[in-house]
């Protein structure tokens, strides 16, 4: 395995930071995770442009043109012979010294790894997972825009850590209204009477990829799909729950808070757009 580290390929062993990076000592970055199926990166286009959203909003300049960085993307992939693959593409601050000032930063660290994974064994596509509403709060008025995919996750390493306390692997993360914004690095749709919803990026969550795939493909098969705000009282009544994410695809949500969702298993909707999912995965992207 290789990975691209600032203009070279090298070996995962061999594959290291300063530790003055700022990506390492402040956060001081930016990311995506991108999936490749059967060889195709699947919307790369729309990661892209989040990255250099992201890093525009926080006023770091990506060293490479939009088409340089899909090439170095698609690189990275046959440089390793991967044809399913999840990569994941960091741009920080780069080395500087040991204060916090961006500007000591000379060049941004530009970092590409692919590897083959799976965030949820197969059977749990199949079961449906587990989920608890957890205290630590998704903001939707910090300075730093929830839209912005900084390399700041402590709060998601939180919500992360609050579900495995609870003896559950994803979680429920609520805005500071209370209202749903999503999970820990996915989002949430709930279905009630075959209708749709999930949270509108103001309350917090973010627009995923995924969540925005997932919208196209239930309105193209003919579902009321809308963006909405709901509570976790809105998810224990819904009728079917699933999260979407690069990594978790979409996963149903069978019990939240120890309430059992619909019949406590997969839906139909939720199994007709995993499907859906799985057959534009293949034929879709950037080869
Ligand atoms: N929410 C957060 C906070 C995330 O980090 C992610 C992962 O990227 C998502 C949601 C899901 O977005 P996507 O479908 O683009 O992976």
């Amino acid at each position: 395995q290789v990975i691209y580290l600032n203009g070279e390929f090298v070996k995962k062993e061999d594959a290291k930071i300063s530790v003055y990076d700022h990506g390492f000592l402040y956060g001081d970055g930016v990311f995506e995770g991108i999936r490749s199926y059967n060889g195709n990166v699947f919307r790369l286009e729309e990661h892209l442009e989040r990255l250099y959203d992201s890093a525009k909003s926080v006023m770091l300049e990506i060293p490479h043109t939009f088409e340089e960085m899909t090439q170095i993307v698609v690189n990275t992939l046959r440089e390793n012979k991967f044809k399913d693959a999840y990569i994941r593409l960091i741009v920080s601050r780069g080395v500087g010294n040991l204060g916090l000032d961006p500007y000591s930063c000379s060049h941004p660290s530009v970092i590409v790894i692919a590897e083959p994974l799976s965030l949820f064994p197969k059977s749990m596509y199949e079961t449906g997972i587990e989920i608890v509403s957890v205290a630590t709060r998704r903001s939707r008025s910090d300075v730093l825009s929830p839209k912005v995919k900084s390399l700041n996750y402590m709060n998601n390493i939180l919500v992360k850590l609050e579900a495995h306390l609870a003896g559950v692997s994803e979680a429920l993360m609520l805005n500071d209204q209370g209202y749903v914004a999503e999970g820990s690095a996915d989002n949430i749709f709930i279905v009630r009477k075959n209708k749709l919803l999930t949270p509108p990026g103001y309350v917090g969550a973010l627009e995923g990829i995924t969540r925005n795939a997932i919208m196209d493909v239930a309105a193209e098969k003919g579902y009321d799909i809308q963006e909405g705000v709901f509570t976790r009282h809105d998810v224990y009544v819904a009728d079917e729950v699933f999260l979407t994410g690069t990594a978790a695809e979409v996963i149903a949500v069978v019990k939240v808070d120890g309430r059992v969702i619909g019949e406590g298993k997969p839906g139909p909707v939720t199994n007709d757009l995993l499907e859906s999912f799985r057959e534009l995965v293949q034929n879709d992207g950037v080869k």
